[in-house]
């Protein structure tokens, strides 16, 4: 069994931002001990939601009351709202009137909503969570809407963070099955990261890794636990979802925590795709994704890269200009046209250095094939948690079809400058063949 909490300290004297991290049952009641240590002296304003108010919001309140710690609530309504900059101003607007430590009182939205607002007027914040739904709780940028385009704002991660593992296993279960998909998104990511340190474009930065891969199958390991709402499961995907937040402060960037997986979300974010006129969850979204790119391990895994032309494969390469046009052409009819242009200028790889990564890929393929298969799982063993954590199982659980996931492929490939395992199949001219593998007749998407 892993000692979660000396794995916790270990990452904390790393981090950058995030000094404190408290999870487990019944420890709503030390957030205002825990604030004042933090924060001596300083005035709280508590930041939550309808639903959040009623998990936790109003608890920490009375909390906070009763230890004399002078605040302010700023609530938002129960209808459903999303992380738009215009929310964090509302914060911000309070933060000018009431100078304050921000405290947010829920998940992915108000968390971001609070980061930013923090960041924005230069203070520290603390975080109680009420669901185990995303790894944003520690990381240092918030997913944000401004006038309708939704990016990531560098800012800083939360000082600290309270989660009571009882108000976690109280979420709504698809909330949990959501950071649920969202942690295991780390197990194809991973060899993806692999491949980019193979080519030596992102290096794995040892640290980073060891916070969070060498304990990431132990934090997934329980899917019957996720689904059953079990406290002290949904506390140790609390932490795994922290602990990829925590990776990412480390390496400074998403690399640990995200590659061709999340882009599929981000996709269906950017053309605010709904099913059953409802926007899905960005830990589902990622979780379809996830799947995809576990079908695209086994198609590879399954190929013989010893055998590589090299020679063959960078005489076909093309040139940054036609790379360029290409992005143009399957991006034109997209809300951001530019963005796959924008991403391979920066991607892009002489054919000099195109045939060095297929040497390094040819030459270390039967090692290097083992160690992607000791990291990735397979699909369907993949599938199958997801099955039983309550997680989506296909694309038409988030009301995707099979052809519109083929169709994505193309944009993903190209929509962020991050090498990815498509890059390696473009580079190796066999991309047509991972993606009819896994879309093609017999493939687990067959479409
Ligand atoms: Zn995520």
């Amino acid at each position: 069994m892993i000692d979660f909490n000396a794995r916790i300290k270990d990452a904390l004297a790393l981090a950058s931002d995030t000094k404190v991290f408290q999870f487990g049952e019944d420890i709503l009641k030390h957030a205002p001990d825990l604030f004042m240590e933090n924060f001596p002296g300083k005035k709280a304003l508590i930041v939550a939601d309808g639903n959040t108010w009623v998990a936790a919001g109003e608890k920490v309140w009375s909390y906070f009351k009763g230890a004399g710690i002078e605040c302010r609530k700023h609530l938002f309504g129960m209808e459903e709202f999303h992380a738009d900059s215009i929310y964090s101003d509302e914060i911000g607007a309070e933060l000018d009137e009431f100078p304050s430590i921000p405290v947010a009182v829920g998940s992915g939205v108000i968390n971001d909503l609070c980061k930013l607002a923090a960041f924005r007027h230069n203070v520290p914040y603390m975080v109680v969570a009420t669901a185990a739904s995303v790894d944003g709780y520690s990381s240092s940028g918030a997913s944000i809407t401004v006038d309708g385009a939704k990016m990531t704002i560098e800012c800083k991660a939360p000082k600290v963070i309270l989660a009571d593992t009882n108000v976690l296993a109280s979420a709504p279960k698809e909330m949990t099955a959501a950071g649920y998909a969202d942690l295991a998104a780390k197990i194809p990511a991973g060899g993806e990261w692999m491949i980019a340190d193979l080519f030596g474009t992102e290096p794995i930065v040892p640290e980073a890794w060891k916070i969070l891969y060498e304990i990431l199958p132990e934090m997934i390991a329980d899917p019957e636990g996720i689904a059953a709402g079990n406290p002290e499961s949904v506390g140790i995907l609390f932490a795994g979802l922290t602990l990829s937040g925590i990776a990412m402060q480390v390496a400074h960037s998403s690399r640990p925590a995200s590659c061709a997986e999340h882009l599929y979300s981000h996709w269906l974010d950017m053309t605010g795709h709904t099913f059953n006129g409802k926007l899905q969850s960005h830990g589902f979204q990622v979780g379809v994704g996830t799947l995809t790119t576990c079908a695209f391990f086994d198609e590879l895994l399954k190929m013989d890269l010893s055998e590589i032309d090299v020679e063959a494969c960078v005489e076909k390469w093309p040139a940054l200009e036609e790379e360029q046009r290409r992005a143009r052409e399957i991006f034109k009819d997209f809300p951001v046209p530019e963005l796959g242009y924008t991403e391979i200028t920066k991607k892009y790889n002489d054919k000099e250095t195109v045939r060095r990564q297929l040497e390094l890929i040819k030459n270390n393929w039967h090692e290097f094939k083992k160690e992607l298969r000791k990291q990735v799982y397979s699909f369907d063993k993949m599938q199958n948690m997801f099955s039983i954590a309550g997680a989506p199982t296909c694309p038409e659980d988030i009301g995707v079809t099979r052809n519109q996931m083929r169709y994505l492929t193309d944009f993903v490939q190209l929509m962020r400058w991050r090498i990815n395992m498509l890059d390696l199949a473009k580079r190796g001219c066999f991309y047509d063949r991972l993606v009819d593998g896994v879309f093609g007749k017999g493939g687990v998407w067959e479409c």
